[in-house]
């Protein structure tokens, strides 16, 4: 995401001045730049800028065009070049959105330039900076060469002819912000229209001294803007106004060789946040990548001081497999030192949605990627835009061998800003890493001298260290460091009022931060944005596709590991990587156009039909041939439970972590549930609802006490009106609650089912243009009161939530997060309060006070809010941009309300979350009635299993558990699978200690929420 829509980031007038080789007239509004600065400037400091620019490429010829269209997917440079070449003119128009027109170029250069600095000089028709309009990647010999993009446009000639290709991406700007919907790109591939108009292509001497000075300039003249009235910045504007007037390039010189008398140490680092999916799909990222890197590689060679700092693995995969050249050369500028790997997981993913063994696997592929390819082994977590961090993410970085972490993004903040850019950040484990802000906030530096004063005059721990880091180049959609920025960053190495400065890589920065740093502060908790909170909920289909792959690998793998012979390892590695690219933080979240939900549908919906396959495949080998049912329970602790055998339910029983055979259990230990009228009941809950379908009352049999609040009905249905000022995919405005209506109609009541087993009850309303039918489930014996939903959504800017008011008083409400929960307010105290009137959760939030509360449940939602007594659960929005038709179409769900006595702990709550997204599966087999198997078997529940799989490099077996409660425990653990002996382990499965195993059991003990990863060896 880029920060030029933020409503908090004001950009400092002179980023928007850039003297590079080819800016020809100084931007509007330049020459109020020099408003109040000096007293009385006899000069236009700004015009002279200008003319010293001009002056950098005096002279000039033409180069010739043809050009071949290509609609559809991209191709190969060796198809495209036996294209059909058409004559084409500068001033021609080109490029219908999402096509690729490859331009030959040829030409001579005059003889009297001989011996000069010639650049080729390009204007594609750019509209807006680097990353968000039409782009090239030059290619020549048939091998990529660089990038070309507003910031990137001339490429250097090396010989008297010229003869390269072009092959320009013509990328529609999308819209996400205004008053009209946002234009479909699904729609505009098929737009024949050309949007591009192409404005130069020619060659171009560069003057090496002019050049020099006109940055010179550029550089003391921003730092006399960024300095207070003061005797340095009066020396500067003198110096200046005398060279303008003399051209003596000395009086530069001058003012600029005096050293900074600055402690502050700055490590400027270059960078390119490229996106992987935004406004853009997957396959044009592919290319953005080439073209981005082979900029990169270029200035490397050009100025051997540049570093470079690259995440997310997944695009280097892209680069060997597509662009192995440009592959090679970031091998061997990693090598050299110039090129840095960060980051560690395989995308920067969003980090609230995924589950916690999908933020493991992103360390895991990430980390093992750059390990193989470089031999680096990074550090540090890289996710400078991602919308909030969990609580449990420092433990998961400690755990895969990290320990620093960088973000800016809660500089984005609207309500809190942070108090710190260096402290020690606390998951609710109490790992605590080494984390920075950068002061500049923002990714995207761009290396002006205002941007890096105020990097220093703004980073708010001083007392307890001096450097900080800065983050520079163009990004978001790639493009990265101009060289201008490169030359600025020299100038500015030591300078007379700014920081030191000096070019270098985010790992060294991070080692001698930490190790100067002192009396850190440590902040305790999750990082929560207060910004974006509609990203929890915008894209729907998505997410429950995000949450059922999940779930579909965790069951693959724990049945292959299972059956032990032929585990499909390297299905199961590419099919998680398809998981793993689509939680980039740009996709899961619902903030890109309508194309990447296209293709991320699809991905996700291979990656369940595959993982899938292989559940079927094991399950049918464990289970044998036979017609007995078998039921298959993923889960750690051992279930019996209601299913759907045929459409009839059947009571069934399965160990944890393993299988049965089943026959249908009789209900003998409780009461039956059963339908009369408009009351549900089995032995524990009785549900009564009104005409309109709304409960009015959920009695605890067992405890003797109303659930609901006296006179508020319960799964009220409630439409808001969904206006963001700002960000609409991404946002919700706290005023969104003052208007809304209640889905009161009931278009139709039917009962389905009148128990014995389980009762449901089918309730139809219609709204707007849209329909929603539930099925309300309640079964014999349980506590959980399910809404089975499906809802065809036609509304815009709506906003639809469910409701339960509830009869429990507490401060404070409880929500899990991965590997464990966190504790928010039910209150608005505190701006701390306020600004979480929207927070994220996995499968369960919890309202309890001492003896008694209420769950509520979900299988592929994410967004909550518990304010007071009232307990609700986002479901759906209808956001215009930047997808005009964001989730409009049929949705899926469920949610279920569990009433428990006591603490959620003891009630079970966890476990019943965990069965509500992981259904009992029974399939037919030949195993005998009454025979069983477990994998693994945990005595107690506060610690639960997350996963079994086959280890990445051998035949042993990977079980990742967890203590679930926030408590120490000793847990017993017995398997049945093969083991003779057991290692404790790290994330990436690294050995560390060896326990003691006997007979197939093993003791362990556990802090709270302490994620252990064990591999057992046969
Ligand atoms: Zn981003």
């Amino acid at each position: 995401m880029f920060f030029r829509y933020a409503p908090l980031m004001v950009p400092h007038p002179i980023t928007t001045t850039r003297i590079g080789p080819i800016t020809r007239a100084p931007p509007d509004g330049q020459a109020n730049l020099l408003d109040g600065v000096g007293t009385a400037a006899e000069f236009d400091l700004a015009t002279k800028m200008a003319k010293l620019t001009t002056a950098v490429e005096p002279e000039n010829a033409p180069l010739e065009l043809t050009a071949h269209n290509v609609r559809g997917e991209p191709v190969t440079f060796a198809e495209a070049a036996r294209g059909d070449y058409r004559p084409f003119h500068v001033g021609d128009r080109w490029g219908p959105p999402w096509s690729t027109t490859w331009f030959h170029v040829r030409g001579r250069v005059p003889v009297e330039w001989t011996g000069k600095s010639v650049v080729a000089v390009f204007d594609l028709g750019f509209q807006g900076h680097a990353g968000f309009t039409c782009e090239a990647l030059a290619w020549r010999d048939g091998k990529p060469w660089g990038g070309v993009d507003p910031n990137h446009r001339w490429l250097p000639v090396g010989s008297s002819e010229v003869d390269f290709y072009l092959e320009a991406s013509a990328i529609p700007t999308a819209v996400v912000a205004g008053p009209a919907e946002a234009p479909s790109m699904i729609a505009l591939r098929e737009s024949k229209d050309p949007v591009f108009v192409f404005r130069q292509a020619e060659l171009r001497i560069q003057d090496p001294s002019a050049r020099k000075q006109a940055l010179d300039f550029k550089v003391l003249y921003e730092l006399a803007l960024a300095l207070p009235e003061g005797d340095r910045r009066a020396e500067i504007l003198e110096a200046l106004n005398r060279f303008a007037s003399r051209k003596d390039h000395e009086d530069l010189k001058g003012v600029l060789s005096r050293p900074s008398m600055s402690t502050h140490h700055i490590t400027a680092v270059g960078h390119a946040h490229i996106d992987t999916a935004w406004l853009w799909p997957l396959r044009e990222t592919r290319r953005k990548c080439a073209r981005t890197f082979s900029t990169a590689l270029a200035l490397m060679d050009e100025y051997p001081d540049y570093r470079f700092a690259c995440s997310q693995p997944a695009q280097y995969a892209w680069m060997r497999e597509s662009y192995p050249t440009i592959f090679e050369g970031i091998q061997q500028k990693v090598a050299a030192g110039q090129w840095e790997p960060v980051g560690s997981m395989w995308v920067e993913a969003d980090c609230n949605l995924p589950s916690g063994e999908a933020l493991v696997r992103q360390f895991v592929h990430g980390k093992r990627f750059f390990m193989r390819e470089f031999g680096v082994d990074t550090r540090d977590l890289w996710l400078p835009d991602v919308f909030g961090y969990p609580a449990s993410l420092p433990q998961l970085i400690a755990e895969s061998g990290g320990e620093f972490f960088l973000t800016q993004k809660l500089s984005w903040n609207d309500t809190n800003k942070p108090a710190h850019h260096t402290f020690m950040w606390e998951g609710i484990d109490g790992t605590a890493i080494f984390t920075h802000f950068p002061p500049a906030d923002t990714y995207n530096g761009n290396f002006t001298a205002g941007e890096i004063v105020r990097s220093a005059e703004d980073f708010k721990d001083r007392e307890s260290s001096s450097r900080s880091l800065y983050l520079y180049g163009w990004g978001d959609g790639g493009g990265g460091p101009e060289p201008d920025m490169i030359e600025s960053a020299h100038r500015l190495r030591s300078i007379d009022g700014a920081p030191q400065v000096e070019l270098g890589r985010a790992a060294d920065f991070f080692a001698r931060a930490k190790r100067e740093a002192h009396n850190l502060t440590t902040w305790v908790g999750e990082l929560y944005f207060e910004l974006h909170r509609g990203t929890y909920t915008s894209q729907a289909r998505t997410k429950r596709l995000n949450r059922r792959a999940e779930q579909a690998l965790r069951e693959a793998e724990i049945w292959s590991a299972a059956v032990g012979e032929g585990y499909p390892a390297d299905v199961l590695d590419s099919t998680w990587k398809r998981l793993l690219i689509n939680q980039f933080h740009d996709i899961l979240p619902g903030s890109s156009i309508d194309w990447v939900y296209e293709d991320a549908e699809r991905e996700l919906e291979a990656v369940i039909e595959i993982a899938g396959h292989i559940t079927t495949s094991a399950q049918s080998s464990l289970a044998g041939s036979g017609d007995n049912l078998t039921v298959f329970n993923v889960n750690s602790h051992a279930r019996r439970e209601v299913v759907e055998v045929d459409e009839r339910p059947v009571l069934v029983s399965a160990p944890a972590c393993g299988w049965a055979s089943t026959t249908d259990l009789a209900p003998t230990h409780f009461e039956p549930v059963s339908v009369s009228g408009r009351v549900v009941e089995n032995g524990l809950l009785r549900v009564m609802w009104d005409e309109r379908g709304l409960l009015t009352s959920i009695w605890d049999k067992e405890i003797g006490r109303e659930v609901l609040s006296a006179g508020a009905p319960g799964n009220a249905l409630l439409l808001h009106d969904d206006n963001p000022k700002n960000w609409d995919a991404w946002d919700i405005d706290a005023d969104y609650r003052k208007s809304f209506v209640q889905l009161a109609e009931l278009a139709r009541a039917k009962v389905e089912m009148e128990g014995p087993l389980r009762a449901a009850m089918r309730f139809t309303r219609n709204f707007g243009s849209s329909k929603l039918e539930q099925r309300m489930v309640l079964d014999a014996g349980s506590r959980v009161l399910r809404f089975e939903t499906e809802v065809d959504w036609h509304e815009e800017h709506k906003f639809l939530k469910v409701a339960f008011p509830v009869s429990v008083r507490s401060s404070r409400a409880t929500y899990e997060i991965q590997f464990g929960h966190v504790e928010r307010s039910t209150h608005t105290n505190t701006s701390w309060d306020q600004a979480r009137f929207e927070v994220c959760a996995h499968r369960w939030a919890d309202l309890g006070e001492p003896g008694y509360g209420v769950a509520l449940l979900n299988d592929c939602k994410y967004g909550y809010d518990i304010q007071g007594s009232v307990m609700r659960l986002s479901l759906l929005r209808a956001p215009t941009h930047p997808d005009p038709a964001a989730d409009r179409g049929k949705h899926r769900f469920t949610y279920a309300l569990m009433p428990h006595p006591g603490d959620f702990r003891d009630a079970g709550v966890i476990a019943a979350a965990e069965d509500l997204n992981h259904p009992l599966r029974v399939v037919r087999g030949g195993i005998n009635t009454g025979e069983q198997r477990s994998l693994l078997e945990v005595d107690t529940p506060q610690v639960v299993v997350e996963a079994i799989k086959r280890a990445e490099d051998s035949d042993a077996v990977i079980v990742r558990l967890y203590e679930a409660w926030g408590g120490h425990c000793r847990a017993r653990i017995r398997t049945s699978l093969p083991a003779s002996r057991a290692f404790l382990c790290d994330l990436l499965e690294r050995n560390r200690d060896e326990v003691e195993m006997r007979n197939g059991e093993l003791e362990v003990e556990l802090a709270p929420f302490k994620i252990l990863t064990l591999k057992l060896v046969g």
